[in-house]
């Protein structure tokens, strides 16, 4: 801080302990990232948690967590984000807070970042119940070396266990990956690019090595290049590592970077037809809910126009086909529904909705796309009569004036 205008080093500022303290923002603001922790007992040296936090954990009581999360679900929010480093720690707590979910009736989904060490499959299934869709793991390489120099201290059992068992539970294992590290080369991609068709992973995020102030890698950066703090008093906002590494180089860097990409997305098809998940009857609506999730990303989605990715649609096709298999949901009969419109086989996509429509007569969409199809065949009377049923026939006005112009020719 600055103390009569001079910059001022000041003692760190207290840490509270008893973060159930802390009046619940949830009464004032609505938002979607939420923490139940702050901290992690991890000492990766390119994170900066370990410097902001300290490495002992403090934790929120399951019961001040989940009154949050029902004060914000009853402000409209039903997705939530828990930044927590590593939600897992402690398994006991985190069942206790999705049986908490669950019991308060709450019908939210939500992502949360772990550690491969620190999941089970108890824990994972309470997740999936209490509505969890998605865990991010931090990988970081395919090379025990560079995992080693990272100090991210995990097996590449623990690797495989934790992916395979979050995916068996029908929740989406996201591997994030760092590249360009100390000691990078063509074999320790290609010892990554290895470690992805293993884990099969359906999301990844690939970095650049970043250093951040606060980090090991930033004092080992100062001290190899003499550099100071005042480095911030230039015009940057960040120091890529392999800036700062002689036996590094840019465009070397940015090719790794488009194969392991490229490489991630060609793949993800058959990662797609490889999903394995437990057979267990308590699961089969959750499944039902990943698959269709699933196929929504690869045809409505981010996956959906990826240069990289062969046939998003039949990947799609398969998904909400394979997600019917377990239990009836909206999203996949909507998916299909759609696709075989789009490849013209709409007599075909009003067998599938028409008696979904009876299912889920409030549904808009699967009416219009009921309409559309009835369009298709030329039975524009049928067509006329689903866009009636619609609460909102704004949308479609113009179908409905075409029905109408083809009906009085
Ligand atoms: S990268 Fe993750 S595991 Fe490692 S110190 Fe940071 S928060 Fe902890």
């Amino acid at each position: 801080m600055r103390i009569d205008g001079r910059a001022t080093l000041t003692s760190p500022p207290h840490a509270n302990l008893e973060l159930d303290n802390l009046p619940d923002p949830a009464r004032y603001f609505t938002f979607q990232h939420v923490v139940s922790s702050r901290g992690c007992p991890g000492k990766c040296s390119f994170c900066g948690s370990p410097k902001l936090w300290g490495r002992k954990v403090h934790f929120h009581s399951p019961d001040y967590f989940v009154t949050q999360l029902e004060n914000l679900h009853r402000q409209g929010v039903s997705f939530f984000y828990i930044s927590d480093d590593t939600f897992t720690l402690r398994s006991k707590r985190v069942v206790e807070i999705c049986r908490a979910i669950i019991r308060r009736g709450l019908e939210i989904n939500w992502a949360a970042i772990s550690r491969v060490d620190t999941v089970s499959e108890t824990v994972l299934k309470w997740m999936r119940m209490a509505g969890c869709i998605q865990i991010s793991y931090g990988i970081e390489s395919g090379s025990a070396k560079i995992r080693r120099l990272l100090n991210k201290s995990v097996g590449i059992d623990q690797v495989r266990n934790a992916f395979a068992m979050t995916q068996r539970m029908g929740i989406m294992a996201r591997a994030y990956f760092i590249y360009g590290c100390p000691g990078e080369t063509d074999d320790t991609i290609r010892e990554t690019l290895a470690l992805i068709r293993d884990l099969q992973p359906l999301s990844a995020i690939f970095y650049i090595l970043d250093v951040f102030p606060g980090t090991a890698l930033y004092d080992d950066f100062k001290q190899r290049t003499g550099t100071s703090d005042d480095i911030w008093m230039e015009r940057i906002e960040d120091i890529l590592y392999f800036q700062t590494d002689p036996a590094l180089d840019r465009e070397k860097i940015l090719s790794w970077g488009k194969t392991l990409r490229r490489e991630f997305f060609r793949h993800l098809p058959e990662f797609v037809d490889s999903i394995n998940l437990i057979e267990d009857p308590d699961l089969h609506p959750f499944h039902a809910d990943f698959l269709s999730r699933m196929g929504m990303t690869f045809s409505h989605g981010d996956y959906a126009q990826h240069p990289d990715i062969p046939g998003p649609e039949t990947t799609a096709e398969k998904l909400f086909r394979r997600a019917l298999s377990y239990a009836p949901v909206h999203r996949a009969y909507l998916g299909l529904g759609i696709l075989l419109q789009k490849r013209g086989a709409a007599a075909e996509s009003v067998d599938l909705l028409l008696a979904e429509t009876e299912r889920y007569p409030e549904s808009d969409e699967l009416l219009t796309c009921l309409g559309i199809s009835y369009m298709n065949l030329g039975q524009f009377l049928d067509a006329l009569s689903c866009f009636d049923k619609l609460s909102g026939p704004e949308p479609v006005a113009n179908h409905i004036a075409e029905c109408h112009r083809q009906l009085n020719k």
